[in-house]
């Protein structure tokens, strides 16, 4: 006998039959001898309806009334998914984030979880029932409600099982599991069987949307076993561990992200000083730059680009013309139009062609590489928005990723 946390994502509570097959799951799994704690998200869309909705009756947007609104969609779901189980006859109960014991500080929108104290929880499994939790939320210390940020579901299941001592937390999502690359954009993508924490951090880094990013942190942290899986099958889905790829592949994945845009700063004085003033004031402006590139020119002044996210663009482009003459730039354009590729693997750290082969393959595609940026796990380029999908199209086949790891041709 297991417990288990299991988390469905908005897919797979998105409507009334949806909601009663993961019910039919929990009967199944109860029939086997596990315990179970549900975590569940917003259905279908809904987040997404709730942000436009706000968007259409204010302009301030104030963060207590946010996230009173968003976590609405997680109460609703956690309410419909609670009654389809006492139905089926399996007791239930469903909480709030409050209620579960989430207690967070005060930042709203995206707040953090200070502790977890599920007695009401594992009360109501003592007694037998099924909790039924509501994603991505919880109460400050000035008990208003708070939303953990887009993706916050998997967070809270993440966080649950580490109170809880469960055995594993499942992520259950419209896809069987973390592939080689998104399946929306590859069809012969790969399920992988296992994938490590490090590999798996810097594909949702650069742009994978599954698990939640910070859910992947919290479950390294605390060593919960994490196994993201289909909530439309039985099969087993992809285990996340500490160990390196068991089947040994150089390459395991390809991202893409076109969430971020790039700001050239011209003209720069080739000074000593010049890159921390610039860098110094971005990040007093909590502008959150990720690659740099330098290009030192013969005339003492160089051009200095980076990329950080579309919404930060404006303040950016504030604070630099703010300091344009001090560091004796020329000024300043953002392209908002770039996408980030990026190849992951810890099996390149031995392999010296893997960013080679990565650039001669977009050579032959005829895609141009903008920037480059690298870790001992990941070679990232940026490219043309336009081109991303083709370039993580052919990068997938020249790397053989739809290929099991043993079968591919050595680099
Ligand atoms: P949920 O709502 O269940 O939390 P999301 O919709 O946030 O899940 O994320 C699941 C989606 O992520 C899938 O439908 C898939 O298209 C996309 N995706 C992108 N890259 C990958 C990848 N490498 N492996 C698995 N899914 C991916
Ligand atoms: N429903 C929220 C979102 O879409 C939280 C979640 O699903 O994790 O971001
Ligand atoms: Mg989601």
């Amino acid at each position: 006998m297991a417990l288990l946390v299991q988390k469905f994502g908005g897919t797979s509570v998105g409507d009334p039959d949806r909601i009663r097959e993961v019910a039919d799951h929990v009967v199944r799994c109860r029939k086997r001898g596990d315990q179970v704690v549900l975590v569940v998200s917003a259905m279908g869309k809904e987040t997404d309806d709730l942000l436009r909705l706000a968007d259409q009756v204010s302009t301030t947007k104030p963060g207590r009334e946010m996230d009173m609104l968003i976590t609405g969609g997680e109460r609703k779901a956690c309410a419909l998914v609670s009654m389809a189980l006492n139905d089926r006859g399996i007791d239930s109960d469903s909480f709030t984030g409050s209620q579960a014991g989430f207690i967070t500080d005060t930042i709203h929108r995206n707040a953090k979880i200070l502790d977890v104290r599920p007695g009401r929880i594992q009360a109501s499994l003592d007694e037998g029932r099924v909790p039924v939790v509501g994603g991505s939320q919880g109460v400050s210390a000035d008990r208003d409600v708070t939303f953990f940020g887009r993706g916050g579901s998997d967070t809270t299941a993440v966080a649950l099982a580490h109170a809880l001592g469960a055995d594993a937390c499942e992520l259950y999502t419209d896809v069987p599991g973390v592939f080689t690359t998104d399946p929306r954009v590859v069809s012969e993508a790969r399920k992988m069987d296992q994938i490590s924490f490090d590999e798996l951090l810097e594909m949702t880094a650069t742009g994978c949307p599954k698990p939640a990013m910070r859910s992947v942190e919290l479950a390294r942290t605390f060593g919960v076993r994490l196994h993201v899986r289909s909530a439309f099958s039985w099969v087993p889905g992809t285990w996340v561990t500490e160990e390196e790829n068991m089947e040994s592949a150089i390459i395991s994945a390809v991202t893409h992200d076109t969430s971020e845009a790039k700001m050239t700063v011209s003209g720069v004085s080739d000074r000593p000083g010049v890159a921390a003033q610039l860098f110094r004031a971005l990040a007093d402006a909590d502008v959150n730059v990720d690659m740099i590139v330098q290009n030192v020119s013969a005339k003492g002044s160089t051009d200095i680009s980076f990329t950080l996210p579309h919404e930060q663009t404006p303040t950016a482009t504030a604070t630099v013309e703010a300091i344009v003459e001090e560091i004796g730039a020329t000024g300043s354009i953002t392209d908002d139009e770039i996408a980030r590729v990026s190849l992951i693997g810890a099996g390149m750290q031995t392999n010296p062609g893997v960013a080679a082969t990565m650039f001669e393959t977009l050579s032959t595609a005829g895609i141009n590489i903008e920037m480059i940026s690298t870790s001992a796990i990941r070679i990232s380029c940026v490219v043309r928005e336009a081109e991303a999908e083709s370039a993580v199209s052919v990068l997938h086949g020249a790397f053989e990723l739809h290929k099991p790891a043993a079968e591919r041709s050595d680099l």
